[in-house]
Formats: C-alpha cells, structure tokens, sequence
C-alpha cells in the first residue's frame, strides 16, 4: 500500500511538473486545442444517405452521428467540382482568390504545371502552428509535382493518391468502357506515402479499406496530442470499387456497395476514437465535395430533392450532405441555416483557440455558435456560387438568383448568360422550378447589389489549374 501511494506521489509530482505527458482524454487543453477529423467524399450527392432519405442504400453509421450531432441540409461547397472544392475546403477561401479554378481546365491533371500556391495556409498548417500533429489519407487533387504534395502544405503524414481516381488511363481502354468495366491496370495511378510512391497502379478495390486502416492507425498514434486528420475518400467517384466484402451486397447495386463500404468506414473511425477515450474530445465532420456525376446515371449519385449535379451550380452542384459530431459539444439537431465548405478552417480555427493570418481575405464565418447551441442564426447568410471563375448566382437567405444557366460540366465558354435572372425561394422551391423574378424586382435588385459589393472583393491572381 505504501509502496503504491510512493508510485502515485511520483507520478503526480512529474505530472505537475511536466515530465509526463498525461493521456490525452486527461489532457489539460483538451477543452482548447480538441482534435478534428474531416471525412471528405467524392461526387456522393445530396441524396446518397439514410439521413438525407435515400431509401436503399444504408449508412447507419453515418445515421448515428446525424443523430447524436448536427445536420445540416443547406450546405453548400466552393465550387462544383473537385480541384477547386478542395482548395476553398483547405484554404477557407473562394478558388478564385487563390488561382485554383480554370477557364480552360476545370480541374488539375496528372502533367498540370499547378498547385495550390504555398502561399495559402491550408487548415493543416495553422493548426500545425499550434502544435496539432497533422494527416491527410486519402486524395489530394491539389497539385501532384513534389512542391505542391501535402507534405508542402503543413501535413505531417500523406497516404493516399494525388489526383482522381479515373486518371492516368491506358489510351488503349476508351473512357467509358474504363468506367463502366473497371479494371485496377486501366488506370495507373499512384499510391503515395508521403513523398514516395509505394504502388502503381493503386488497388483501387481496397483503398476504403486501407484509407480506414490508415486512419485508425493515424488516430492511435496521436491519441497523446491534438491532432488533424483529413481523411478523403477517392471514392465515390468513378471508377467505382468496392471491396468483396461489400461487392454485391447493397440493393442500390455497385454504386450502393461503395457508399456502404464508406458508411462502415465511419463506423470503424468512431469506434477507434471510443477506445482510445478521444471520442469527447473530438470533433467529426463528414461531407462530400460535390454533387453526384449524374452523367453516369446508376454508376453515378443522387441529388435527392435538388436539381442540378457534379459540373453545375445548380442546387444539385453544390448543396452536399454536412453532419457535425462531437458528443457534448455539438449540440443535436437538423439545421436549416446555410454553411460551407468555406466555413471548416474558420470554425477549427475558433474551436482551437487559434488566430486568423490577418494577411488575407477569408470567406468562412464561424460556425461555433450554431454547433454548440448557443447560436439560432448562422452567421453566414449568402453564398456566392462560381462556375470556374465566373460568378453565376447568389443566395441570400432563401433566395438565390441565377444568372446562367448551364449544362453538367461546361466549361466556361459554354455557359448561356440568360436574358434576365432568374429567381427562385429555396425554402419553398428547392428544386429551382418556380421563377418569381418578375414578382419581386425589389429582390432581383437587392441580390444584383450584392454581386457587385462582392466582386470589388476580388483580385485577380493567375490560373494554376490554366498554366501550360
Ligand atoms: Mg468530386
């Protein structure tokens, strides 16, 4: 007995005095510095969830932590397709502050010059400034030369591929046939840890499975410091692969399977976070980089109730799933104010005690307040939706005016301006049918204005994704 409170006396004095470090659910600045994990998906639309009343494919998961955290149903990301999404997720800035949108390309290639420039501060890197240890497993899409890897960008670990995972096809293999009989050899994308390349072409059927492995395991070794964890899931975007575990099972066919797999993901990185006592710690983000690719019809997403998809800004484009998750602190309950992708580095930024670079335009609000409850109203009251680096509507609360109308991934120059805008209240009308423009010229007006506030906001910067 005495020989255990001499153990106990010593432990608290080296405690006290900073020798040992105490376990990270004991952590003193658990309240201040708390651990992220942003789960990112890609192309899963609005409708691919449980929770968002898709009614055959399953996520209890995903459910659960809707559930027992906040879903948000007006969502919105930074752009309708990938590179850009990414780089107004990481940076919370439009791309077009930062270069990473393009009126020839609309996202980055395999032999693209470009990358986010290192002058952006990604979440990784701020956070890494206030000693959170940081990862990213899974795709990058923001630059695949060596000066553009996450390793670049403030994260301390990378596994995972560097771009889309129906790049770097074998010419002999025609688009759709790739896509809609995939093979692993039709697509020779790399496999990266860190710097290195570890596997070419990647194994595309067990990448969710080894993503989660890597999480977990990314999870465990931090469990003794604040950490950053980005996990991006390649899929769902096409080609699908699924592992045979799940291969077959969903009614939803190939499509379901990946979301599933994905679903079980989740599940598997909750209940790491519960044994390692990190769970009320920790704050999980899952959400989805843009709308589904509707072009592909069942091998493609659902946009549920919207219209629009993956390469448009239509609703459908845009408006993804967003569930927040933090048992004791994300305060339970649907929300139907409007956030974004934009607003994750501002709101991490807040929950971890950490300052803003003064340096710079950010687009983000904190969403702090709405998350714990303190908060009815979210700060954030309008979007401003860019179709590469042209602004094609705006919302203001329930009202959004188009400018544009455009097909599923157009490019720029393909885009019809239309004769006059049109305006439509989302709240009644989420699937952008009833245009109420000619009734309420008070508000075509109101919402014209804010278009011009906002583009005096904007600097032109050179088109990474254009370079050639
Ligand atoms: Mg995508």
């Amino acid at each position: 007995m005495k020989r255990v409170l001499m153990i106990r006396s010593i432990v608290l004095f080296a405690l006290a005095i900073g020798i040992a470090q105490p376990s990270f659910a004991q952590r003193k600045d658990g309240a201040t510095r708390p651990n992220f994990i942003l789960i990112f998906t890609d192309d899963q639309g609005y409708g691919d969830l449980g929770t968002y009343g898709n009614p055959t494919i399953k996520t209890p998961n995903i459910d659960r932590l809707a559930l027992e955290g906040q879903k948000w149903t007006n969502f919105y990301v930074a752009a309708n397709v990938c590179t850009p999404s990414r780089a107004g997720l990481l940076t919370g800035r439009l791309p077009i502050r930062s270069g990473m949108q393009g009126e020839k390309k609309r996202v980055l290639f395999p032999d693209s010059k470009g990358g986010l420039p290192l002058s952006e501060i990604t979440i990784a890197k701020l956070l890494k400034q206030n000693g959170y240890h940081t990862g990213i497993v899974g795709k990058w899409h923001l630059g695949s030369r060596p000066e553009f890897l996450p390793t670049k960008h403030g994260f301390d670990y990378y596994y995972g591929i560097p771009y889309s995972n129906d790049m770097d096809r074998v010419d002999s293999i025609p688009y759709v046939e790739a896509i809609t009989q995939p093979k692993n050899e039709y697509f020779q994308v790399p496999l990266l840890q860190n710097e290195v390349v570890i596997e070419k072409p990647a194994i595309q059927n067990t990448l969710t499975e080894r993503y989660t492995k890597e999480a977990v395991e990314f999870i465990t070794k931090n469990k003794e410091n604040p950490f950053f964890l980005y996990l991006a899931h390649s899929m769902p975007h096409v080609p699908l692969f699924a592992n045979d575990k799940f291969k077959g099972k969903s009614a939803r066919g190939i499509y379901g399977d990946v979301i599933e797999e994905i679903d079980w993901s989740v599940g598997e990185i909750v209940a790491a976070l519960k044994k390692q006592g990190l769970d009320k710690n920790t704050y999980v983000v899952f959400v989805s980089d843009n709308g589904p690719w509707k072009i592909f019809k069942d091998l493609g997403g659902s946009s549920g109730p919207l219209y629009g998809a993956k390469g448009n800004s239509y609703e459908g484009g845009v408006r993804v799933p967003a569930v927040f998750w933090g048992p004791e602190r994300v305060k339970p309950g649907q929300i139907t104010e409007i956030g974004s992708t934009l607003d994750v580095l501002t709101t991490f930024a807040s929950l971890a005690h950490t300052e803003l670079p003064k340096d710079r335009v950010y687009d983000g609000y904190d969403l702090t307040g709405v998350l714990t409850g303190t908060q009815q109203k979210s700060p954030r009251d309008e979007m401003f939706y860019y179709h590469a680096s042209q602004l094609v509507a705006v919302r203001k609360g329930p009202y959004k005016l188009s400018f544009y109308s455009n097909s599923e991934f157009a490019y720029p120059d393909q885009l019809s301006r239309l004769e006059r805008p049109k305006l439509y209240n989302l709240n009644e009308d989420i699937g952008e049918a009833n245009d109420i423009a000619e009734k309420h010229p008070e508000l075509v007006k109101e919402l014209s204005g804010l278009i011009e506030e906002h583009r005096k906001s904007v600097v032109p910067v050179v088109s990474q994704l254009d370079i050639p």
